[in-house]
């Protein structure tokens, strides 16, 4: 009994109250063992609440890119309509920067440039949207779009993001309407 007693206090005294979270979504309890599950449901793929209020989304296009008008008035209400916000770790302020209309039949893996094609697969989604395999090709008329909802606007030293909170990459077609794939990564 006193055994059991004194593992338990240990376990405390050796894991801080937060690295222990509940996903919102599946109710899955979650220990922080890597940066990723830090940040996401290992379950579900949810991104951890930062806070109790819905993320804000502002949208953007990154300078210096050549990207129509009705391209970008079209993205801008697909993710509305995609309910992208809902889908940020609450208490977050994203930004989602336009970067780039990509080519049809470029490969998932080179469609994410964040990340080193060989890496692309390695990355988590974001639910509910869908996350594809690295060797399919686009269809036409894809935008890539990058979100940084973030928690802390500064990153720690040699932060590869620069923030603190988590960063997505999306691949938006203006065919369908959707958002085509989707990948997510803890940032800090
Ligand atoms: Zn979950």
């Amino acid at each position: 009994m006193v055994a059991v007693v004194g593992l338990v206090a240990l376990w405390f005294l050796v894991v801080p109250v937060t690295a222990i979270w509940r996903c919102r979504k599946c109710g899955r309890l979650m220990l922080d063992k890597a940066l990723r599950e830090a940040a996401f449901c290992a379950r579900c793929g949810a991104p951890r609440p930062r806070g109790r209020d819905r993320a804000t989304l502002a949208i953007a296009v990154r300078p210096k890119a050549r990207i129509a008008r009705e391209v970008v008035d079209r993205v801008r209400e697909i993710l509305t309509e995609e309910k992208l916000a809902d889908a940020l770790p609450l208490g977050t302020t994203a930004t989602a920067t336009i970067v780039a209309e990509i080519e049809s039949g470029t490969t998932i893996a080179f469609a994410h440039p964040t990340w080193r094609p060989g890496g692309v697969d390695l990355v988590g989604g974001l639910p509910p949207y869908p996350r594809r395999a690295p060797l399919e090709t686009l269809p036409p008329d894809i935008v890539r779009v990058e979100v940084e909802a973030v928690e802390l606007a500064s990153g720690g030293m040699g932060s590869y993001f620069g923030f603190v909170g988590v960063f997505v990459s999306l691949l938006v077609s203006l065919t369908d309407g959707k958002i085509w794939d989707a990948r997510a990564s803890a940032a800090r």
